[in-house]
């Protein structure tokens, strides 16, 4: 008997969604480093972000590129979280180029290069307002620029790039990324030469890109949600790319306990498994089932999302997900196993949870 609850991961369905986005982005001069950190960095799938036109790999995590050096992958490996001082010499040894903001990790890599004899990529990052990691200021960054050219002799300076719509849910737009271009170009007039890696963001640009709203000058995209999990952009950023599928990962949980019960709780209200107190709607008694899934699993029940339509998540401990069943269609038994689909944080969690069965789908 199979064991559940089971992450399946359709290696077909990744490696087409990967060739679509690729193609669109390749037909507006752009080229993707496929990242691979919201799927706990699956050898098997960041081989399949490779065929499917992804010209690097990239990583927040230098563990999941370090597995991927050893296995023989051979496009360049990215590292995209800005490095530790104290990982400096894995950095260098398992990664090819990285996302950088501070003078001083600069310095620590090009000594580390200078150690390993290697020549190693740089792209610095230039911060449009989204607050999180990259240099404040033009003029600022533009002394790094120069100072990684003509200073540290085993970097090379890539290019630069920008990260948007992560702390500061800053949307990317033809204004912001205009000045990422601008810079750019300023670096390339002091530099006397071309920048290879204008990176203009991960998923959320792909909105902005199928409106044709990203400026020439953004060469570069750091994509994995927009690959591996398509459903975001309808849900979130109203955005349909023809031709993706969702269903990349589907977690599978088997149901526990089917009952009728009442919708609301009964006695005094304190705060649930989690420390927080929930509203709950008292819609009278419903049919409902449990499965053996919870919060420990996905991270949080409402990043999971039932394919039967008619299934309602109504909450979870750290090992049960309840669910309304009331009005489906299926007359579900118990053991039967119902099938999610997974918003980002749920793909993240199931795919690293040691409780959770992966089962690779080849072709
Ligand atoms: C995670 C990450 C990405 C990719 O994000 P997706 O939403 O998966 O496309 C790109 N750039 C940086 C800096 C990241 O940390």
């Amino acid at each position: 008997m199979e064991r559940y609850p089971v992450l399946e991961f359709d290696l077909k369905k990744l490696y087409r969604n990967t060739s679509i986005v690729t193609k669109l982005c390749s037909s507006k001069g752009i080229k993707v480093a496929g990242i691979i950190k919201g799927f706990g960095g699956i050898v098997e799938g960041a081989e399949e972000m490779v065929k499917g036109g992804c010209y690097q790999i990239g990583s927040s995590r230098i563990e999941q590129l370090k597995s991927l050096k050893e296995r023989g992958m051979d496009v360049p490996l990215l590292l995209v979280r800005i490095p530790m001082m104290c990982e400096i010499e894995d950095v260098v040894k398992y990664s090819d180029l990285c996302l950088v903001s501070e003078k001083e990790t600069l310095n620590l890599l090009n000594k580390e290069a200078l150690k390993q004899n290697k020549t190693y990529g740089i792209i610095l990052m230039y911060d449009l307002g989204d607050l999180r990691e990259g240099v404040f200021s033009l003029e600022e960054l533009v002394d790094l620029a120069q100072y990684v050219e003509y200073k540290l002799e085993n970097l090379y300076l890539e290019g630069v790039g920008s990260n948007l719509s992560c702390y500061g849910s800053v949307a990317p737009t033809r204004e912001n990324l205009t000045l990422l271009a601008r810079a750019a170009r300023e670096i390339e007039n002091k530099l006397n030469r071309k920048l290879n890696i204008v990176s203009g963001g991960g998923t959320t640009t792909l909105p902005l890109l199928v409106r044709d709203g990203v400026p020439k000058k953004i060469n570069h995209l750091r994509i994995g949600e927009g690959i591996n999990n398509t459903q975001d952009l309808p849900l979130y950023w109203d955005t349909n790319i023809e031709g993706l599928d969702p269903d990349v990962f589907v977690v599978k949980a088997q149901i526990i306990e089917l009952n009728e019960k009442p919708t609301h709780p009964i006695g005094q209200l304190m705060v649930n498994a989690f420390g927080s107190l929930p509203h709950y709607d008292d819609k009278g008694v419903r049919k409902r089932a449990i499965v053996a899934l919870g919060n420990q699993d996905v991270g949080d029940s409402s990043k999971i999302i039932p394919k039967d339509k008619d299934i309602i998540v109504l909450g979870a401990s750290s090992d049960h997900t309840i669910l309304d069943i009331h009005d489906c269609k299926t007359e579900y038994k118990l053991g039967d196993i119902i099938e999610f689909n997974v918003l980002y944080q749920a793909m993240l969690m199931t795919s690293l949870s040691d409780y959770i069965n992966k089962k690779i789908i080849k072709y």
